[in-house]
């Protein structure tokens, strides 16, 4: 139909690859693009400092890591333990994994070069969403940050 997006189809993959801000960890991994999730849990929100975190899995067998971050070992609800992995040095968040026999590494997609082609197909953690965060159609924008002067 026109107008419409196209999703990618599942089991497609992609290539991707990314760095830290600094550029001291950069990391590269196969993904399915068609499995990009926007998590509103109260974690995320504090863990990124904005207000949802997008996310893709990666298999551990494609995960490719230079550089060595920071892990802070978080324990979810379930009792789960995850490793919450960032760059010691800027800060930025790069992924997480299961403490013990992960299958998967959970890709921040704000860190990957394909950043851009990576549209979410799936929100959980709704019941925590900021409710500004849901949509943000109709707030005044700008190209760079003319207007921000004015605040
Ligand atoms: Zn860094
Ligand atoms: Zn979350």
């Amino acid at each position: 139909m026109q107008g419409l997006t196209v999703a990618p189809k599942e089991g497609t993959t992609m290539q991707v690859s990314g760095a830290c801000h600094c550029g001291a960890i950069r990391l590269a991994a196969t993904v399915d693009p068609s499995r990009v999730v926007v998590c509103h849990c109260a974690d995320c929100q504090v863990l990124t400092g904005t207000a949802y975190r997008v996310v893709v899995p990666a298999p551990v067998e494609t995960f490719q890591l230079h550089g060595e971050p920071k892990r802070y070992v978080r324990t979810g609800d379930s009792g789960a333990k995850r490793v919450q992995a960032f760059c010691p040095e800027c800060g930025t968040p790069l992924f997480a994994i299961a403490l013990e026999g992960a299958a998967h590494v959970s890709l921040r997609v704000g860190v990957l070069d394909q950043r851009a082609q990576l549209k979410p197909s799936l929100q959980i953690w709704m019941r925590s969403a900021l409710p500004w965060a849901r949509s943000l159609t109709g707030v005044a924008g700008c190209e760079q940050q003319e207007l921000f002067g004015a605040r």
